[in-house]
């Protein structure tokens, strides 16, 4: 299928630049020209934005991106093998890409496009997402340099994102994004829209961050989350015990007799700030 960008179809430039997938790295390519725009639209309006996205790979999400029209892509790459490829997009779309090769985990990304309106999108590689996700979340000042992130993961974790109080998917992942931003899943992905197809079923997620997010010191939400979720069929009496159990739920009005899951994040809040 001839792609719809004019550059060659993906799965030749896989081919030429032998760009086998590399399970260490988290690669599942898509090689869906259609799919990969639905990704790229999912963030909303993009053309007078940067975007910055990780892991592109051959550059098929890069390619979507491009072709809607963003101002500039900025993507952060690991693999060199997949240096050469970009280089060919990079080519068609003059000035508008620069590909950064290293370790997302290791990237400054506050400081790729300061006072840029900056989108994140993301066919995020497995084995960091969430990390990337966290350490997006807790950046030094907030509202924080990205208008919005959207998102691949697994299916499991995109539920524990979106998740609310009473769901079985609701821990701190959800209480984190809950407090800081508007989550929400956009579409599911099959495996066998990758190549090598992955495991499991993958999701979109897209998140906007809450200009103002109830006053919390985030160190004090993270203990007692990680308490409370630490043993999240017990009541809360018994999970915060060491955080001051009964007097600290007195102190934050929790009735002591419930479980982590039923509190919703504004109570979660309010027991980090009575610790
Ligand atoms: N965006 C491409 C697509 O949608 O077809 C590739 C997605 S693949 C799931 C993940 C990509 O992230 C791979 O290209 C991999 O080399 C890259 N990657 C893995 N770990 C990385 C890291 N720590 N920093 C930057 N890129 C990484």
């Amino acid at each position: 299928m001839a792609a719809l960008d004019g550059l060659p179809p993906l799965r030749d430039v896989i081919q030429r630049h032998g760009l086998d997938a590399r399970k260490a790295l988290g690669q599942n390519f898509l090689l869906d020209l259609n799919l990969t725009q639905k990704i790229a639209r999912t963030a909303g309006p993009i053309e007078n934005h940067t975007v910055i996205e990780v892991g592109p790979g051959p550059g098929g999400l890069t390619r979507a991106i491009l072709a809607l029209g963003a101002k500039r892509v900025i993507a952060i790459e690991r693999d060199a093998r997949c240096l050469p490829a970009l280089a060919e997009v990079s080519a068609h779309y003059p000035g508008r890409l620069t590909v950064i090769e290293g370790d997302a985990l290791k990237t400054d990304f506050e400081a790729l496009a300061p006072g840029e309106p900056v989108r994140i999108i993301a066919n995020l590689p497995y084995n960091v997402g969430t990390q990337l996700l966290v350490n997006w979340l807790l950046p030094k000042t907030w509202p924080p340099f990205w208008e919005s992130l959207t998102l691949m993961f697994q299916r499991e974790v995109g539920l524990r994102i979106v998740a609310e109080e009473n769901d079985d998917h609701y821990g701190r992942l959800g209480v984190l994004c809950g407090w800081r931003t508007r989550a929400h899943m956009a579409f599911d992905v099959p495996p066998q829209a990758f190549t090598p197809p992955p495991k499991v079923t993958s999701s979109v997620v897209h998140l906007e961050p809450i200009a103002d997010p109830l006053p919390c010191d985030v160190a004090s939400l993270e203990r007692v989350t990680q308490a409370a979720f630490g043993q999240r069929r017990k009541m809360l009496r018994q999970s915060v015990k060491s955080l001051g159990g009964e007097a600290l739920l007195a102190r934050a009005e929790i009735d002591p007799q419930r479980r982590a899951e039923t509190l919703s994040v504004e109570e979660f809040v309010r027991l980090a700030n009575a610790l």
